[in-house]
């Protein structure tokens, strides 16, 4: 192995910006480059993004972060992106034919709620261990299909974000996705580990449009020369929250991490084995051949910007701390914020947010801190969906909740997060998890780390923040939350 080759890049393409990352072969950022993605609405509920814009973005990330630097020490390229988000183009071109089609899209609606109403959600669900909702990519490429001129051309090709990265950096010559990206398609059978006859036929896409399915820890091509200065290659892939997992270093089955950016997405591993969710969370690919059970909140992080740009009681979002702080016990008042409905596991989109229990002496403190505990009491409902799903299948119990995401610098939130679940909540030193997952995969494909084991040890904890409610108190104020969530639906 050649000696200089002693960094690695990551590119992290996120719904709102797309990052390159560059790491030394320690796992530690040297540099880092964003550049932010323009949010296209063109009707009510409908989300697009410019492939060309994505593309040029994650070019110009790359060579920001490495430049001054011989691309020949870059020993690997590791890509996560935005998942489910789905387009076409044409593979003579290397045009994309339409927009990208984002994955909060609701554009699918009406469609999945014929199929359920056919009664097809058990039959999607076993197969695909997905629930039947406009989130996944199945129906917003039959949508491209039915509504894209040429879409159904026979040298169109169908991707998701990291298929259309691996295209443009092999200059046409791979297209390929990763599991943990398929699995979030619709399209693909997670036990087979392989695309659906069923569900292609079902959305009327052809097979011969869709990308090679690759293990997230794979061989993806090479970076054309041409465009970062040396002939890099790919070797790992994986979706943001998979990615995430792999950077928490997530590996046994009962390893759990949940994410709190904008919104919360937690994955339990559960091994090698395709496990079935019976409690309306969704089953998902991992890498390293392994799977998961993924629960995701729609509101946390968003719940601290409404407070502070809608409400005003905030000046930031750190202020929600001392706030929280400060506040006193307020008996009985509760914060639901669904703003957009419920998500997992209640799946109620016509839901509506609502504060309850209001009494004259609560203040602004007492409502900031019942919307952190909401963030906290949503995360046990996932978490008490995720012990039935796993005791079900005879699996290892929940350890640890490995947090991340721009929610956990607030010490408040994470001890109370510990008390409200009663499971020690652990914040990493590193944070950055889902572009530092990207780049331990190219990593491991590149020989810089040896093993998984050679990764954890690497994993390296900030803080362990322990329950400190007693069990009978943390149940009675779950069963209150239940209540408020009763009278929301
Ligand atoms: P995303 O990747 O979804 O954009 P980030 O991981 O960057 O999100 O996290 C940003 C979110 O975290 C915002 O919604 C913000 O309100 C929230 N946030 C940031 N800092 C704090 C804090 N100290 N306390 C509470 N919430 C915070």
């Amino acid at each position: 192995m050649n000696a200089r080759k002693s960094c690695l890049l990551a590119i992290d393409q996120g719904t709102t910006s797309t990052r390159a990352i560059l790491f030394d072969a320690q796992g530690r950022p040297l540099r880092s480059h964003a550049v932010p993605l323009r949010q296209i609405y063109p009707d009510n509920g409908w989300v697009e993004h410019d492939p060309a814009e994505i593309w040029q973005a994650a070019l110009t990330c790359c060579r920001t972060v490495l430049g001054g630097r011989d691309a020949a020490e870059v020993a690997a390229i590791g890509i996560t992106n935005q998942r489910e988000t789905s387009l076409v183009w044409d593979k003579a071109t290397g045009k994309a034919l339409h927009n990208a089609i984002v994955w909060q899209d609701r554009r699918g609606a009406a469609r999945c709620a014929a199929l359920k109403k056919r009664g097809l959600e058990p039959l999607v669900a076993r197969k695909t261990g997905l629930l039947l909702d406009p989130y996944f990519s199945a129906t917003k490429l039959e949508w491209l299909l039915k509504n894209v001129k040429g879409a159904r051309g026979r040298n169109v090709a169908f991707g998701t974000i990291d298929s259309w990265l691996i295209w443009n950096l092999t200059k046409g010559k791979v297209h390929a996705t990763d599991v943990t990206n398929a699995s979030r398609t619709m399209l693909w059978n997670l036990k087979n580990r392989d695309w659906d006859s069923g569900m292609l036929k079902l959305f009327g896409v052809p097979r011969t449009m869709l990308p090679t399915v690759i293990e997230s820890r794979g061989d993806f091509g090479t970076a054309d020369p041409m465009l970062l200065g040396a002939a890099i290659p790919i070797l790992g892939v994986a979706g943001d929250q998979q990615a995430a997992s792999f950077g928490q270093a997530c590996f046994a089955p009962g390893d759990v991490k949940s994410t709190y950016g904008t919104g919360c997405f937690a994955l339990v591993n559960t091994g090698k084995a395709v496990p079935r969710s019976r409690n309306r969370l969704l089953a998902t690919a991992l890498t390293q051949k392994q799977y998961a059970i993924e629960g995701s909140i729609f509101i946390a992080g968003a719940v601290v910007q409404w407070l502070r740009d809608e409400l005003g009681v905030l000046a930031s979002a750190p202020e929600s701390q001392s706030l929280a702080k400060r506040a006193k016990d307020a008996e009985g008042l509760y914060f639901v914020p669904a703003f957009t409905g419920l998500g997992a596991p209640y799946w109620d989109p016509q839901a509506r947010g609502a504060i309850l229990g209001l009494t004259r002496d609560v203040g602004k403190a007492e409502i900031v801190r019942a919307a952190l505990d909401a963030v906290c009491y949503q995360t046990r409902d996932l978490l008490e969906a995720m012990r039935r799903d796993m005791s079900a299948a005879g699996l290892a119990r929940l350890r640890a909740l490995k947090v991340d995401g721009g929610m956990v610098a607030n010490d408040w939130f994470c001890q109370r997060l510990a008390d409200l679940t009663g499971l020690s909540v652990d914040r990493p030193k590193v944070t950055e998890t889902t572009a530092l997952g990207a780049a331990y995969l190219a990593g491991l494909g590149a020989g810089l780390f040896k093993s998984e084991k050679d990764i954890a040890a690497r994993w390296a904890l900030d803080r362990r923040f322990k329950p400190g409610l007693a069990k009978p108190e943390r149940d009675r104020l779950y069963a209150g939350w239940k209540s408020a969530i009763a009278r929301v639906q």
